[in-house]
């Protein structure tokens, strides 16, 4: 089974800090774990946008998860 993450089985354990339609950045408040990982994340960005340059970065190490509805980006 793939992994698979939904944001509104998530909604109230991450705190929605933007949403601009096609983007949308998600702090984690309940250590929610990684789809793809399973360790807890910090932020999720996600894009449904062809074309996305992602926010600044601290160079922290990220996970990438390729749906159907959007690209979703765990930071650590
Ligand atoms: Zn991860």
């Amino acid at each position: 089974m793939p992994a698979t993450f939904d944001v509104h089985d998530h909604r109230h354990e991450m705190k929605q800090l933007r949403d601009t339609g096609k983007t949308g950045l998600y702090d984690n408040r309940k250590d929610v774990p990684c789809p793809v990982c399973n360790d807890p994340f910090d932020r999720l960005f996600l894009t449904k946008k062809r074309e996305t340059t992602f926010p600044e970065n601290d160079g922290a190490s990220f996970c990438l998860l390729h749906q159907d509805d959007a690209i979703y980006l765990f930071r650590h």
